[in-house]
């Protein structure tokens, strides 16, 4: 079938991307699915700093690809066991195989072939199913309809919003998943939270959720401050303003026992390292640039114990976690509905990418 999407065929191209435009909207065909695939018309896909790090060339991917992971959309035709035509299904952006060492071992973040069928732009399976076009982390959600792998699909309460159901896939799975599954955060315990993005506020409801107090939201932007003050952050701290470690020590009582870093900036890392207390624990969820890199003196995990964790895809089991979420944002516990700036349609992804580059939305969902 012909699809219509938004294709990548250069990265790197300059800002503003309303100028330069790097994603242009193409008429495509889309194979039909193989075995243990699904066609899905896609309902819903949201903006993500990752789709612009692909953009803008920080994230190299192969080229040319077809962006978008953080979709829902409803199953039209199914090869796989389990799915039906009819069913709502949530995106996840690295397919779970099920059988390989990590996915045993209940990471299924970690998956090894879905982490290289990922880098390669292709399905799970190995397969091309746009012709001539990469996959963007098997879904290419920035399509009307997509063919991911089954392995890649989470289904999902069919009555949710579309532009809310897109969210759980990467922003609520990754923020909420570096909380409860990577940190294993507990009640009372002094949080702070570096970057306020999708992740970033998806981590601040995730603290909340799990009762952390003090939690302590560090961004430059003031609209994101105010909003996480009202999702539950007990301080905040301006880092163009303010110095955010000094802040955040003094906030915590000596350091937070806990803090997330989301951006994706090695100094911003180091920053959320110096504002743990002795024996804190930073997890770093950001991607990034592959040429950065973090030190910290070698002495202080030992002497200070002193833990620094990396957490991909908030080190989550979708299939095990995003009904999870579905199921507390159902019941007001989780309200990712906030996260949702504005809805857009195709023609206006590029000029979307430039808010979000200048961080003037958090997530802005593309609905078809
Ligand atoms: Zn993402
Ligand atoms: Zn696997």
């Amino acid at each position: 079938m012909i699809v219509r999407g938004a294709v990548l065929r250069e990265m790197g191209l300059p800002a503003p991307y309303a100028d330069s435009r790097p994603l242009q909207v193409e008429e495509l065909e889309l194979a039909p699915p193989g075995p243990g695939e699904l066609l899905i018309r896609i309902r819903a896909t949201g903006l993500c700093h990752s789709d612009l790090s692909v953009i803008d060339g920080s994230r190299p991917r192969v080229m040319p690809m077809l962006l978008g992971h953080e979709a829902t959309g409803e199953v039209i035709h199914s090869e796989a066991p389990g799915f039906a035509p009819g069913d709502v299904v949530a995106c996840a952006f690295v397919p779970a195989c099920g059988t390989c060492t990590p996915c045993a071992e209940g990471r299924a973040a970690l998956c090894e072939p879905g982490a290289a069928a990922n880098t390669a732009g292709t399905l799970l399976s190995g397969a091309h199913r746009l012709e001539g076009v990469h996959h963007h982390l098997g879904v290419s959600g920035f399509a009307d309809h997509a063919v991911i792998s089954a392995h890649s699909a989470v289904k999902i309460n069919a009555s949710l919003p579309p532009e809310i159901a897109a969210l759980f896939g990467c922003a609520v799975m990754t923020g909420v998943g570096a909380v409860v599954n990577t940190a294993q955060l507990r009640a009372g315990r002094s949080t702070a939270i570096f970057g306020l993005g999708g992740v970033g506020l998806s981590a601040l409801l995730g603290a909340v959720l799990a009762g952390a107090y003090p939690i302590v939201a560090v961004d430059v932007v003031p609209a994101k401050l105010d909003l996480a003050r009202e999702l539950g952050a007990t301080a905040t701290v301006n880092a163009r303003d303010e110095d955010a470690v000094e802040q955040v020590r003094a906030a915590t009582a000596g350091g937070a026992e806990y803090t997330f870093e989301t951006v994706g900036n090695a100094n911003v890392l180091a920053q959320a390292y110096a504002a743990t207390r002795r024996g804190g624990t930073t997890i770093t969820v950001g991607l990034p640039h592959p040429s950065q890199s973090f030190s910290v003196p070698a002495v202080s995990l030992v002497a200070e114990e002193r833990t620094v964790k990396g957490s991909y895809l908030g080190s989550s089991v979708p299939s095990r976690d995003i009904p999870r979420y579905v199921a507390l944002y159902q019941a007001g516990r989780l309200p990712v509905d906030r996260l949702l700036t504005a809805t857009i349609g195709l023609d206006d992804l590029n000029r979307a990418f430039d808010d979000l580059a200048a961080g003037t939305s958090i997530r802005q969902v593309l609905l078809f």
